[in-house]
């Protein structure tokens, strides 16, 4: 389940009028101080990443003056997360925090309810005072998607010591987030912390939001989100925009298959064999022969990649379709026509006979039994 950025989660979060304080995002130092200018100082610095806890990695930091502002963007910049250069600040307006709450809420898919945390503690990391304090958080449950008021939240908060527009704020606060994880399809929404300011506002300080991306049908905006692209590879976007199912695994053999519980028993059986999977990639059911060049083109990007393996069963599927593909993308593309990356194909099912032909007239070995086919790829893979 997906994590989306803070901006974003905090755009979701202005839509059903919650009160935050204003915040840019930009990209370099020189837009956060122009930010920082028009917000007025004090501003806050923050990595747009997508792991929490940025506060403890130095990835947020509060700036006073425009040159704090220059040398925080500098630095935080300067600095990965996840494996990632930071790309993204959030310029946001200093709030003057008095107290510091915490509400989280997820989805319990065994008993239909939503589970909401609340403690008057926030701020903090929330697993450690769970370890240590567990009597300071409060666990509400609500049936999923049933009805709500903010009153029904009231009593917890003034148990806490919650009083007037504050407990008033903080239900209202609760109840929004309980309609927008129905209506927004969430499957997590914290806000850690939720500021009380000296002058006794209100204010969402953090948004961590998790998305269930098969809603994602509802939310098409959310295909355009930052975070879809940080969490994607350069090959897995590319995969996605031609409907192929591609994830990065890091090994030496680059997987094709066709059918994605084939591909599946494929990534097990290489590593029966001594060898690891480098990707895995599904071309789908019905796949057509643009569709398996399209998948060859795009593997055959990763620098990493040893050998080749295409295991395909041909159910829907027309393996003469997939071999056309496979021959079109041997003769277009250099490593796989010099024999740089080796090619390993093993085809059985629909039109298997047809598909043999289309190959070993291109000069390309077939396989139909699965073993010694990923036996090939993976001596190919050591070789290389
Ligand atoms: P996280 O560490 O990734 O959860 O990032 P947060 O957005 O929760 O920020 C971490 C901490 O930085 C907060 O708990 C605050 O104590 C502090 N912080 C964030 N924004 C502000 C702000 O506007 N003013 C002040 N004084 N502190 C802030
Ligand atoms: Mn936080």
């Amino acid at each position: 389940m997906p994590l989306i950025l803070e901006a974003e989660g905090k755009d979701l979060f202005r839509k059903y009028g919650m009160n935050l304080s204003e915040s840019i995002l930009v990209k370099s130092a020189e837009e956060a101080k122009e930010a920082s200018l028009k917000l007025g100082l004090p501003v806050v610095v923050k990595a747009q990443v997508l792991s929490g806890g940025r506060g403890k990695r130095g990835l947020i930091k509060l700036a006073k003056t425009p040159e704090e502002v220059i040398q925080h963007s500098i630095d935080i910049l300067s600095m990965q997360s996840d494996g990632r250069q930071v790309t993204h600040l959030l310029i946001e307006e200093g709030a003057d925090i008095a107290d510091e709450y915490f509400i989280s809420m997820v989805v319990d898919s065994a008993t239909l309810e939503t589970l909401i945390l609340f403690s008057i503690e926030g701020g903090v990391d929330i697993e450690t005072l769970a370890k240590e304090h567990p009597d300071k958080i409060d666990r509400i449950r609500i049936p999923y998607g049933g009805d709500h008021q903010p009153f029904m939240f009231m009593s917890t908060l003034a148990k806490r010591g919650l009083t007037g527009n504050i407990k008033i704020s903080v239900a209202k606060i609760i109840s929004i987030l309980v309609t927008m994880m129905k209506e927004e399809d969430l499957t997590l929404a914290e806000i850690n912390p939720l500021v009380i300011t000296k002058s006794g506002e209100v204010v969402v300080l953090d948004a961590r939001i998790m998305i269930d991306e098969n809603a994602n049908y509802r939310h098409p905006e959310r295909e355009d989100y930052l975070s879809e692209d940080l969490r994607n590879t350069e090959n897995e976007k590319d995969a996605k925009k031609h409907d192929l199912a591609y994830v990065d695994l890091g090994g030496e053999i680059g997987m094709l298959s066709v059918g994605a519980g084939l591909g599946m028993a494929t990534a097990d059986l290489i590593a029966i064999f001594g060898g690891s999977p480098r990707n895995f990639l599904d071309v789908g059911g019905g796949a057509g022969a643009d569709k398996v060049e399209q998948a060859l083109r795009i593997m055959i990007k990763d620098a990493g990649l040893k050998s080749i393996l295409i295991n395909a069963f041909g159910g829907i599927t027309k393996l003469d379709e997939v071999a056309t593909g496979i021959v079109a993308a041997r003769d277009k593309f250099e490593q796989l026509k010099t024999g740089e990356t080796p090619l390993v194909v093993r085809l059985m099912g629909t039109n298997v006979t047809e598909g043999i032909q289309i190959l070993e007239n291109a000069g390309i070995k077939a396989y139909t039994e699965m073993e010694p086919a990923i036996e090939a790829a993976v001596a190919a893979a050591k070789r290389n």
